[in-house]
C-alpha cells in the first residue's frame, strides 16, 4: 500500500481544539494558511535525542541562572489582543509556582518580551513585508532564531504550541512558536496554559506508556475519527488496518485529518517516529489533574454533552482491590496540578544563590 502523507517532520506541534484544529482563513489578517513548517516537525533540526529538551539557561546575570524564554509577537495589531491573554496564562503559571523565579518558587523560568531600544514593541516580523513573504512578512533579522514567536489564528477554539526546545530552528525547519486567536475566549484561558506547559517541553499525560491503567480512550467519539476512517477504508486499508494505524501513528491520522495523533501512546515514554522520538516524563505517577491531561470534553463530537458515550476518554473508576469497574467523564483541569508544579520545578530547578 503506497502511503501519500509525509514521513518526515519537522518541529513537534501539538493542536488543542475544541473544533477544528485546523488554522482557518481570517480577515483580520493578511494570512490564508500557517506556514508549512508549522504543522509539522523533525528533519532538519539538529535531534538531541530521547530526552526532553527544556529551555536552556540564558541568564545574562550569571549568579541567578534564569532560563528566560523571550518572546515576540508575530504582527503589533494581534499584539494588541493577544498580549492580556498571554500574560494571563504566564500569571497563572506563576502563580501555581509560588510566584516568580526564586529560591522560594523552585523554579528558575522568566518571560521577556522583545523590544526596540526606544521601548517600543519589535514585531517577530517587519511590518509591511506580508506581502512579499507571507503570511506574515520579513522574520525580523535583529531577532535570535529560536524566539517564541506568538501567531494569530482566526479560529477562536484553538490553539497550539511547539514542544520544548530545538537548537538550530528557522522559518524553514519550524520556530519556537504559540498561536491563537486574537479573541481567543478567556473563559478558556487553561488551554492556553496547557500550550505554554508545551511550551516548556511537557507532553500531553494521557499519552504515557501507563495511561490504560488510568484513563480509557473512546476512539468513535474524536471528532471525525468516522470520516477518517471510512475515508482509510475507501483508499483500500482493511478497517482493522485503518483502526489500528489511526490509533497508533500521528502521521496517518493527520493524513485522514483526525487528531487521533494527540491520543497515540507512548512506548517507554517515547512518542514519534524513530528519527524524530520525543519524550515524556514517567517518573512520577500518572497525574489525572495534570493540565497536560486532556477533559472528556477534548476533541469530542458533542463536547457539551456531558454522556460517557460522548467522551473521548474517560476515567477508570476501580473498586478495592484495584480492578477497574467502570468509567466515568471528568472535567477540563483548569491550573497546573501539584505534578505539574513539580515538574518545572524538575527540569526548571531554582539554580541562583
Ligand atoms: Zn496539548
Amino acid at each position: 500500500m503506497k502511503l501519500p502523507f509525509a514521513t518526515t517532520y519537522l518541529l513537534i506541534l501539538l493542536t488543542c481544539s475544541l473544533a477544528s484544529p485546523q488554522y482557518a482563513q481570517s480577515s483580520d489578517y493578511n494570512f490564508s494558511s500557517p506556514p508549512s513548517s508549522l504543522v509539522e516537525r523533525g528533519a532538519g533540526v539538529s535531534n538531541q535525542g530521547n530526552i526532553l529538551r527544556p529551555w536552556p539557561v540564558n541568564d545574562p546575570v550569571a549568579s541567578r541562572k534564569l532560563t528566560v524564554i523571550e518572546f515576540c509577537f508575530a504582527l503589533l495589531p494581534f499584539r494588541e489582543q493577544a498580549l492580556f491573554r498571554f500574560m494571563m496564562a504566564i500569571d497563572i503559571w506563576i502563580n501555581a509556582l509560588g510566584g516568580e523565579a526564586g529560591p522560594h518558587s523552585g523554579h528558575s523560568i522568566a518571560f521577556q518580551e522583545t523590544f526596540y531600544s526606544d521601548g517600543t514593541p519589535l514585531p517577530c516580523y517587519i511590518p509591511g513585508t506580508a506581502q512579499n513573504h507571507p503570511p506574515y512578512g520579513q522574520w525580523n533579522p535583529v531577532l535570535p532564531s529560536h524566539i517564541l514567536q506568538i501567531m494569530p489564528v482566526s479560529d477562536r477554539d484553538s490553539a497550539v504550541a511547539s514542544v520544548g526546545y530545538r537548537v538550530g530552528v528557522n522559518l524553514e525547519n519550524g520556530r519556537h512558536s504559540m498561536a491563537f486567536a486574537p479573541d481567543f475566549d478567556v473563559e478558556r484561558i487553561y488551554m492556553l496554559v496547557h500550550e505554554l506547559g508545551h511550551v516548556f517541553g511537557m507532553m500531553h499525560e494521557h499519552q504515557r506508556s501507563d495511561r490504560d491503567d488510568f484513563v480509557q480512550i473512546n476512539w468513535p467519539a474524536i471528532s471525525g475519527y468516522e470520516t477518517g476512517l471510512q475515508a482509510a477504508m475507501t483508499e483500500g486499508f482493511s478497517k482493522e488496518e485503518a483502526e489500528y494505524r489511526l490509533q497508533t501513528e500521528e502521521a496517518f491520522g493527520k493524513y485522514f485529518n483526525v487528531p487521533t495523533g494527540d491520543f497515540n501512546k507512548a512506548v517507554n515514554g517515547i512518542l514519534g517516529p524513530p528519527d524524530d522520538p520525543y519524550t515524556i516524563d514517567e517518573s512520577s505517577p500518572y497525574d489525572i489533574d495534570s493540565l497536560m491531561n486532556y477533559a472528556s470534553a477534548h476533541y469530542s463530537l458533542a463536547p457539551d454533552s456531558g454522556d460517557a458515550k460522548d467522551a473521548t476518554i474517560l476515567k477508570w473508576v476501580k473498586d478495592e482491590s484495584g480492578n477497574k469497574i467502570g468509567s466515568v467523564p471528568y472535567p477540563h483541569n483548569t491550573a497546573p496540578s501539584v505534578g505539574d508544579v513539580a515538574w518545572i520545578r524538575k527540569w526548571y530547578p531554582w539554580r541562583g544563590a
